[in-house]
C-alpha cells in the first residue's frame, strides 16, 4: 500500500501527563502503521503527494469506548427522568423496534454517520437483542469506516416482556451471530455483551463467558454503576460484595473486557479490575445525567486501571468524544471537592489521552502516533474558534478544541491507515 503523507501541525499524546507538538511537520504511514513524524519531509518520500493541512491539527483518532447504537433515537430526551422511568419510557420501547429492519437501517446509518462526522474512529458499541438489526448495524459500519467492536446484547430476566429472551434462545442467538460475524468484516468484531447483570440469568451470563473464551471474543457490559442496580446484584448473588467478583465467577472480566462506569468500586474490586487488565469505559456526561454518581478516576488511574471515554448515548446526550474529554475534566472537580481536595482533578492532557490512547489501547496499538501505531487520525480545523488576534500555544488552541469543537471543525479522517 502507498504511503500516506500528512502535512499540518501533529499533536498526540504518547504518555498522559503532557502534549508531544509537531507544528509544521509531517505524519506519514506506510502499510497503516506510524513511520514516523519528521520536520522535514525524508528525501525517500520526494516524490509521493502530501495531503497538505496547512496549520489545522492532526490528532489521533477518538474512541467512545461505550455507546448504545439504538439509543440514538432519542439521545437529547428524557433528561429529567430517573433512570427505571428514563429505560421504561425510552429505552426498552425503542430498542423493541429494531425487530423491524428497515427501522434499524434508518437510524444505524444515522448513527454510524454521527460518529463519524464527530471524529471517532473506534468504538465499542451495544446493539439490541436482535441478532439481524445488530449484523446490519456492523455491515453499515463497516462501509462507513468506523473501526468497531459491536454486540448483540443478552437480556432474559427482569426486563419486559416484549424484549426478553429465553436463556436457551439468548445463547443459541448468539452463537450463530458470532459464527456469522467473526470473520465478515475488516474493521467490525463482535463483542460479548451481557445487558448487565440484573437483566442476565446466571446460565446465560455462565454461556457468554464461555463463548468469550471459546471465541476469544472480547467482552462489553456495565459494572457497579446505580445503587438499585447494584443492590440487585448483591440480592442475587449474596456470597459477593461487589459486582467485578460476579462477573470474574463467569470468566467474563479478562484483559479484552470493557466495562462502563464503575461509579462505587470496593477497593478490592478495583484491584481485581486492575489484575485481570480490564478497561473502565468512563463516561462523564452519562454519570451526571442519570445523577448516577462520580467515579473515582483519579484513583484509578493511580492505581494503573486502564481508563478509556465513552459517550453512553443515550444516557449522554452528545456523541461526541471531545465532550466527553470536557466533562472528565468538569465531573474530576466536583469529585476533588467532594473528596476535600484529596483526588486531583485531571489535567487537559490527562483527559485528552483518555480519548485517544486510553481507549486505543483496546484495539492494540490505536490512538497516538508512536511509531508503529495504527494510522487512526483527525484533520482540526480550528479556524473558526479562534480570532485573527490570539496568539495560542498548541498546546491551547488544542484545548480550546477540546472545550469549543465540534463535527463543523472535524474535515478529515483516517482509519487504520486510509483516509475514511
Ligand atoms: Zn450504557
Amino acid at each position: 500500500m502507498n504511503p500516506v503523507i500528512l502535512h499540518g501541525t501533529i499533536v498526540h499524546t504518547p504518555t498522559k501527563e503532557v502534549f508531544d507538538c509537531h507544528p509544521d511537520s509531517y505524519l506519514i504511514s506506510e502499510d497503516c502503521k506510524v513511520t514516523g513524524i519528521f520536520q522535514e519531509l525524508p528525501e525517500k518520500y520526494k516524490n509521493v503527494p502530501v495531503l497538505d493541512y496547512g496549520n489545522s491539527l492532526i490528532l489521533p483518532g477518538l474512541c467512545d469506548m461505550h455507546v448504545h447504537a439504538p439509543q440514538f433515537v432519542y439521545r437529547g430526551l428524557g433528561i429529567d427522568l430517573q433512570l427505571m422511568e428514563w429505560l421504561d419510557r425510552y429505552a426498552f420501547p425503542t430498542e423493541a423496534r429494531f425487530a423491524d429492519l428497515s427501522y434499524a437501517r434508518i437510524y444505524y446509518e444515522a448513527f454510524a454517520d454521527a460518529l463519524a462526522k464527530n471524529g471517532t474512529t473506534r468504538a465499542v458499541i451495544f446493539g439490541t437483542l436482535h441478532a439481524p438489526a445488530t449484523e446490519l448495524l456492523m455491515e453499515i459500519l463497516e462501509k462507513k469506516k468506523i473501526g468497531a467492536y459491536v454486540g448483540k446484547i443478552n437480556m432474559d430476566t427482569l426486563s419486559p416482556d416484549y424484549l426478553c429472551e429465553t436463556p436457551k434462545q439468548s445463547l443459541a442467538d448468539t452463537r450463530k451471530w458470532i459464527e456469522d460475524t467473526k470473520d465478515r468484516f475488516h474493521l467490525v468484531k463482535p463483542a460479548v455483551t451481557p445487558r448487565f447483570i440484573p437483566t442476565c440469568s446466571t446460565s446465560v451470563l455462565e454461556g457468554l463467558g464461555k463463548l468469550a473464551q471459546e471465541f476469544d471474543l472480547p467482552v462489553h457490559s456495565h459494572i457497579s454503576e446505580d445503587l438499585g442496580e447494584m443492590s440487585i446484584v448483591r440480592d442475587r448473588y449474596p456470597q459477593y460484595d461487589n459486582d467485578g467478583d460476579v462477573y470474574d465467577h463467569f470468566g467474563l472480566l479478562t484483559s479484552h473486557t470493557v466495562m462502563a462506569h464503575f461509579i462505587y468500586p470496593t477497593r478490592h474490586e478495583m484491584e481485581l479490575i486492575k489484575e485481570r487488565g480490564v478497561t473502565i469505559a468512563h463516561c462523564p456526561q452519562s454519570n451526571g445525567n442519570v445523577a448516577a454518581g462520580i467515579p473515582p478516576i483519579r484513583q484509578m488511574l493511580d492505581l494503573g486501571v486502564k481508563v478509556g471515554l465513552g459517550s453512553d448515548i443515550a444516557g449522554g446526550y452528545s456523541v461526541s468524544i471531545f465532550r466527553a474529554m470536557s466533562e472528565a475534566v468538569y465531573l474530576s472537580k466536583l469529585q476533588w471537592l467532594r473528596s476535600e481536595k484529596k483526588d486531583s482533578f485531571l489535567s487537559v492532557p490527562e483527559s485528552f489521552y483518555l480519548g485517544t490512547k486510553g481507549g486505543g489501547q483496546f484495539f492494540g496499538k490505536v490512538g497516538s502516533f508512536e511509531t508503529g501505531y495504527e494510522l487512526d487520525a483527525i484533520v482540526v480545523d480550528d479556524r473558526s474558534l479562534c480570532v485573527p488576534a490570539d496568539r495560542l500555544s498548541t498546546e491551547e488552541r488544542v484545548e480550546r478544541v477540546i472545550h469549543l469543537a465540534d463535527d463543523r471543525n472535524i474535515i478529515s479522517r483516517f482509519v487504520a491507515g486510509e483516509q475514511a
